[in-house]
């Protein structure tokens, strides 16, 4: 496989929480990256929605100890929301005994930017403003904050 054209077959992926006590590898497929505008996500992210990528089956591995959260679905699934102790970066979901699906959060990962997302889910709880972001004024780094 080449790795110039990484539309092709699975991608490795790298990365880590923000203080590096946890790191992950796994693979994923390009063709499979979802924007969530779910509430829990909402909440969960701090944010307006979660980016995550769903990795092959058994190819995701992570060092250092994480913790999990577990989240109680209105389908009455539960799955582990993972996250770094030490600084609570959110990493990835999945199951204690990692036989279920994992997906990991595309904020973490070194290989981001060629994450696009390929569809949307929960689009009926997305916020309002969640289009508009072009219309608002900009700047390079924070010169707007003050
Ligand atoms: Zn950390
Ligand atoms: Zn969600």
């Amino acid at each position: 496989m080449n790795a110039a054209e990484p539309t092709a077959g699975p991608m490795r992926v790298q990365g880590a929480c923000h203080c590096r006590a946890v790191r992950l590898t796994a693979e994923v497929q390009l063709s499979r990256v979802f924007v969530c505008h779910c509430t829990d996500c909402q909440v969960l992210t701090g944010s307006a929605f979660r980016v995550v990528v769903p990795v092959v089956p058994g190819s995701l591995q992570v060092q250092g100890a994480v913790k999990g959260y577990p989240r109680t679905a209105d389908s009455g699934n539960v799955r582990w929301q993972y996250f770094c102790p030490e600084c609570g970066t959110p990493m990835y979901a999945g199951t204690p005994d990692g036989a279920g699906l994992a997906t990991v959060r595309v904020g973490v990962l070194q290989e981001r930017a060629l994450l696009q997302p390929t569809a949307q889910l929960w689009r009926r709880s997305a916020l309002p403003w969640v289009n508009v972001m072009d219309g608002v004024p900009a700047c390079e780094q924070q010169e707007l904050l003050g």
